[in-house]
């Protein structure tokens, strides 16, 4: 069992750091104010191969493993977790094309998607319908020329600003067998978009409904089968929690460096607050909860990409326990800033309220603790 990271990993992980800090951190403030981020930044991103991180290189993607894409986004979230996270839904949708699209429609979409001078959303989420997401409501009709949709879709990350959406819609009976995935481009008339929600933390993405109104699409939009959507959906889930993931480990080990370096300077009862040992095994314990949750992560990880038969179960394990992990650590990063970890200046606060949605999205903890417990009593 080999645990070190080959050089080529190790060049991925301080490429993509280099570039956070040249091209991210130095923003993330300003773009969080504006509610957006400038989409001129994802080209430059594109040129590293980031915009299909794990399509394969026979369609024009970078073709890395699930694991080294988790050192992407550790590494891009050290300067900004919404982000991070934000490149991480465009990186599932164009690995969905890339897997399941048709030639013609693949054509169409992915080269422009790998350059990223479009940007794609993932629609399954509904006002209705979270968690039990195989209980959308959204429906795709069959007509002559294709499918024309009606329904809404909640929380889309991107919903507004994105150029396309695969939209997980039903065109057959209830339940998961159902459900479609379908293309909608910005742009085609009865697609339409709610107000810009008003978040905690991932504020620099833009989240909005998603409506469809009598909004018609060419039969050549849908991805893959009929009926086959939500499988495609979940499938995409498994990686996108990885990389969820991912973005807590890098933002909290961003504010464990941080606060290393605060408690050497700041002082209380006439020395460096590092000085004081319970403080010294507070700095510990996040150190040892940081590294084995990137352990968790990794290997996660490498059982999605060997295809492991408790693939599944490990991603929703490692989700769990890298976002809780890393919510606790950002949070008590925060506590030994005293007041200055609560002023926006010091970065901690903004870490905080990031990370806290990684528990609740890419389906929530108690999900993922539903995902484990069923594999355990299934396996008895
Ligand atoms: C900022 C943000 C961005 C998002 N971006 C997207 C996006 O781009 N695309 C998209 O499709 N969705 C997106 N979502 C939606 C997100 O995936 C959902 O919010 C999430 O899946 C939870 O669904 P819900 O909010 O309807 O909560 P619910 O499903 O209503 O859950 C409410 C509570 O009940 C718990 N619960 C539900 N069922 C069970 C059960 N069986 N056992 C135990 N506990 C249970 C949940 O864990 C939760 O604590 C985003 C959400 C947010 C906040």
């Amino acid at each position: 069992m080999d645990f070190a990271l080959s050089e080529e990993q190790e060049a991925i992980l301080d490429m993509a750091r280099a570039f956070g800090e040249a091209e991210i951190a130095p923003h993330a403030r300003t773009w969080e104010a504006e509610g957006t981020i400038p989409k001129a930044l994802w080209p430059k991103l594109a040129e590293l191969g980031f915009g299909g991180l794990y399509v394969s290189e026979e369609n024009g993607g970078a073709g890395l493993s699930r694991l080294d894409a988790t050192l992407v986004f550790e590494a891009l979230s050290r300067s900004c977790a919404s982000v991070a996270a934000f490149l991480s839904i465009h990186n599932m949708c164009a690995k969905m094309l890339d897997t399941f699209a048709s030639d013609e429609l693949r054509e169409r979409f992915l080269p422009r998607a790998l350059r990223m001078e479009i940007f794609f959303s993932y629609c399954l989420t509904e006002p209705g319908s979270g968690s039990d997401a195989a209980a959308l409501k959204t429906r795709a009709a069959r007509t002559n020329e294709g499918y024309t949709l009606d329904g809404t879709k909640a929380f889309i990350s991107g919903g507004g600003y994105s150029d396309a959406y695969i939209v997980m819609a039903r065109t057959g009976e209830d339940g998961p067998r159902g459900i479609s995935a379908i293309v909608v481009e910005d742009g085609t008339p009865g697609l339409s978009f709610g107000g810009l929600e008003d978040k905690m933390g991932w504020r620099s993405q833009p989240t909005r409904q998603v409506q469809f109104d009598a909004c018609a699409v060419p039969a050549g939009n849908l991805l893959g089968e009929e009926g086959h959507g939500f499988r495609y959906a979940m499938m995409g889930l498994d990686g996108g929690r990885l990389n969820i993931a991912a973005c807590s480990l890098g933002a909290a080990q961003a504010a464990l460096d941080a606060t290393l370096l605060y408690m050497g300077e700041r002082k209380a009862f006439g020395k460096t607050i590092d000085q004081f040992q319970a403080l010294q095994f507070r700095l510990a314990d996040m150190e040892i909860e940081l590294e084995a949750a990137r352990t968790l992560l990794r290997q996660a990880a490498w059982k999605l990409d060997t295809g492991a038969p408790d693939a599944t179960k490990a991603c929703a394990m490692a989700k769990k326990f890298v976002t809780e992990a890393g919510s606790r650590v950002a949070d008590q990063c925060l506590q030994l800033h005293g007041g200055y970890g609560y002023l926006a200046d010091y970065g901690i606060e903004k870490i905080v309220r990031d990370l806290r949605v990684h528990q609740i999205l890419e389906g929530t903890n108690e999900i993922m603790r539903m995902i484990v417990a069923r594999q355990m009593l299934a396996a008895r």
